[in-house]
């Protein structure tokens, strides 16, 4: 029988989880050796997330409404994308302590400390902390990308993982620009906050100092000054296509949840979603279970069904969506240019940032909605093999 449960980590992931676990009454504690922090981040959430939990927009924490991004790509100019429904930005610090007063009052028993290990002691666990022990029938592991604990939770190898950074500036503007840059698999975002914008980075296969020059190129370019910024960085879980499949998200005894669990949009890098997603996911798991071992084979089943299906298409995309090429060009340029120049393309756009176009749909919408151009986008996709021969383009 599960009663107290040990949640480890409370970022976005944990303290969703333990919010759930505490309104069911199991008795739940949750550890950070931070607790609310300004964790390295853009801090925006989509339609999808506060769609599915309106809390997330309807609150008193300070946020940004965005409803305007520039989108741009190296010689592909730039296109102005309406977003009828807004992006949501936090500063982390402020999005983290509503989430964890939200699991304080749910009961939840919050303890500033670093859990230094995890063992077995009977059924249950033994945590030892950096103030002491504590004792559990069951973990959650949402400790995020960095996670220490390195015999749970997904075990990031370096094609599963992107390096992120960028600076938090003084100023404001009114929209969110994104810059996809030649062969490069990321992109530069710049997202206006209450108070301040976070600029950064995000690339795979790229070393961090790389990186890093080439946001301070685009700062440059732009007139976005880095005196006085703050430089953050982080790694971002960016699974490779074959991780998905044997993706390690729990075990006897135990779920990991968020980036503890390799739960990032490999394309975009939105990360919050899926760490509040799968928090809610592991707690009706273990909510629906009686013993302390199915839970982990039911929270198995409930992502596959959620999304991590979806994500996984999406990684097998990643590479041809930013660095592969169409009509001579690269197809990030090609995909500035036609949302520049065609509604129904931008209206694709527009629901991709949303989170309301799945990527395992988006093939089939790129067929069956756009015209002969989009169709031949479709096709640079990879989708050739699902159209006859006979109407495919021979390669550029
Ligand atoms: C630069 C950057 C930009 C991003 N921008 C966006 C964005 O705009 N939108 C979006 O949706 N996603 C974004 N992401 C992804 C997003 O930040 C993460 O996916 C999200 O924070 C995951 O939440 P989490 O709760 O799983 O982990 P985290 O938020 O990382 O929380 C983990 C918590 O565990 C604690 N912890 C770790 N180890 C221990 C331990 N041993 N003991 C006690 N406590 C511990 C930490 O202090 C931390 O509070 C970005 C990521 C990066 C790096």
């Amino acid at each position: 029988m599960i009663r107290r449960v040990a949640i480890l980590g409370g970022g976005p992931a944990g303290s969703f989880a333990a919010a759930q676990l505490a309104s069911a009454g199991l008795a739940v504690q949750l550890f950070d050796e931070k607790l609310a922090w300004e964790k390295p981040c853009g801090g925006g959430l989509t339609f999808k997330a506060y769609h599915q939990y309106p809390f997330l927009l309807h609150n008193a924490t300070p946020k940004r409404l965005v409803t305007e991004t520039t989108l741009g790509a190296s010689g592909g100019g730039q296109a102005r994308l309406k977003l009828h429904d807004p992006l949501v930005i936090y500063s982390r610090l402020d999005l983290n302590r509503m989430l964890l007063d939200r699991a304080e009052r749910a009961g939840a028993q919050l303890e500033k400390t670093r859990v230094l290990e995890m063992s077995r002691a009977g059924s249950g666990w033994r945590l030892r902390t950096s103030a002491g022990t504590a004792e559990a029938d069951y973990c959650v592991l949402a400790t995020g990308a960095r996670n220490s604990l390195r015999d749970f939770g997904t075990q990031l190898h370096p094609r599963d993982t992107m390096a992120a950074l960028g600076y938090y500036v003084d100023g404001d503007r009114e929209n969110i620009d994104i810059q996809f840059l030649d062969g490069l698999e990321g992109y530069i975002w710049v997202f206006p906050r209450c108070g301040h914008l976070s600029v950064g980075i995000c690339g795979k296969g790229v070393p961090a100092f790389e990186l890093r020059k080439r946001l301070d190129l685009y700062m440059n370019e732009r007139g976005i000054s880095t005196a006085g910024a703050r430089f953050y960085s982080h790694l971002l879980p960016c699974l490779d296509k074959g991780s998905w499949r044997h993706n390690r998200v729990a075990g006897d005894g135990w779920m990991a949840v968020g980036d503890a669990a390799g739960l990032v949009d490999p394309i975009t890098g939105e990360g919050i979603y899926y760490a509040i997603r799968s928090g809610d996911l592991a707690a009706q798991a273990l909510l629906a279970e009686s013993s302390a071992a199915e839970p982990a084979a039911q929270y198995r089943r409930l992502l596959r069904r959620d999304f991590t299906a979806d994500l996984e298409f999406g990684a097998r995309l990643a590479k041809r969506v930013f660095q592969g090429r169409f009509l001579c060009a690269p197809l990030p340029r090609r995909m500035v240019e036609f949302t520049r120049h065609s509604p129904r393309f931008a209206a694709v756009m527009e629901d991709l940032f949303a989170g309301r176009q799945p990527y395992t749909g988006l093939k089939r919408r790129l067929l069956s909605n756009l015209n002969g151009s989009l169709y031949e986008i479709g096709m640079n996709l990879g989708f050739s093999r699902v159209v006859p021969w006979r109407f495919s383009q021979p390669r550029l």
